[in-house]
């Protein structure tokens, strides 16, 4: 029988059919060669060593002990949105209002390697990678006047990647996007009703029903949401509350690394390397939120297909129990663990 359920954080419903489920197999990744098979260098790549002149304006840079480059940002060559001069002010009447030129789109090359991603890379390179997400973030906003602050990472053809070489993407907006202000309506309602942070709660019930949990650190959960839209969606929440990531501590990022590199390994070697879209989902630093919004990293595989239900709904049909996938995830045994 199928069900529907409800996620408390987006007010979403999901329509979850088991009897459309299918055995993890199913949704093995088609795709040849897997990332760590390709090539580890190509020439024609601009994110590789040696195209570092395609990418000018540096502005982050984390070396080795041999003065290498390991991790480097630098601004989008083909930004979907740039810095002007003259920024910020609206334009136009109210129904063909404009804004010119305003927002910052980075990319945060993840490695030397074009052959590797954040499930094959170790804590310590994945560390680096969040380094480099909480220093950018945290130096845009204090630059410039950004209502919003996204980091995300698109692996994969499927979830939107034009480049295969492991990049993220930090984009700032000089609005607050719908979705990202229903997120903090949703939860600024429940706080306001007394009743605490909504993903501090979240977090709370989850330790104890357990049957979603993936890892379980001293700082962090990572488990399949209850309503998630996708199979095989992970959230990994901080257990301190804190509405902005690039505020994490340096030991908080260190164990995270740990906990995100674990859940992307589980991934990639149980789900054969699927396109997946990550998002760090939070409020900026001195922006609204700090005592009811709560940061957390959304993993979603790009695993199903938008039909016509979803398109004119809204809602997903999931295939599978998040339950399910929780186990398979959990139970799978890692390569060299
Ligand atoms: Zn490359
Ligand atoms: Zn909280």
């Amino acid at each position: 029988m199928s069900e529907m359920r409800y996620n408390v954080a987006t007010r979403d419903w999901v329509v979850v059919a088991p009897e459309r489920a299918r055995r993890p197999e199913d949704f093995h990744a088609s795709k040849s060669p897997v990332t760590g098979d390709r090539l580890s260098h190509r020439e024609d790549c601009p994110f590789c060593p040696g195209g570092e002149v395609n990418t000018p304006g540096e502005t982050l840079r984390f070396c080795d002990d041999q003065e290498q480059w390991q991790v480097r940002s630098f601004p989008n060559r083909f930004p979907a949105l740039t810095a002007e001069e003259k920024e910020g002010t609206p334009i136009g009447s109210l129904f063909q209002r404009r804004l010119v030129g305003s927002g910052v789109h980075e990319v945060v090359a993840e490695s030397r390697l074009h052959n590797t991603t954040l499930a094959l890379q170790s804590e310590a390179e994945v560390e680096w990678v969040l380094r480099a997400w909480s220093q950018r973030s945290l130096e845009l906003s204090h630059k410039r006047e950004l209502e919003h602050l996204v980091v995300f990472k698109n692996h994969g053809a499927s979830a939107g990647s034009s480049l295969e070489h492991p990049h993220s993407q930090i984009i700032g907006l000089p609005v607050l996007p719908s979705s990202v202000r229903r997120r903090f309506d949703d939860a600024f309602r429940f706080f306001q009703k007394g009743k605490g942070c909504l993903f501090c709660e979240m977090v709370r019930s989850e330790t104890e029903e357990r049957s979603r949990v993936l890892v379980d650190s001293y700082g962090f959960l990572a488990f399949v949401p209850f309503a998630s839209e996708c199979p095989y969606s992970v959230w990994i929440v901080p257990k301190r509350h804190s509405h902005c990531f690039a505020l994490s501590e340096a030991t908080e990022l260190r164990e995270l690394a740990g906990v995100l590199q674990q859940v992307l390994a589980r991934l990639y070697f149980g789900l054969r390397d699927p396109d997946y879209n990550l998002i760090v989902r939070s409020a900026n630093p001195p922006g609204p939120g700090k005592h009811f919004f709560h940061w957390y990293i959304a993993v979603v595989p790009r695993l199903t297909k938008l039909a016509g239900f979803e398109l004119g709904t809204g809602m997903f049909i999931r295939p599978s129990l998040p339950e399910a996938d929780a186990e398979y995830l959990r139970q799978l045994v890692l390569p060299g663990k």
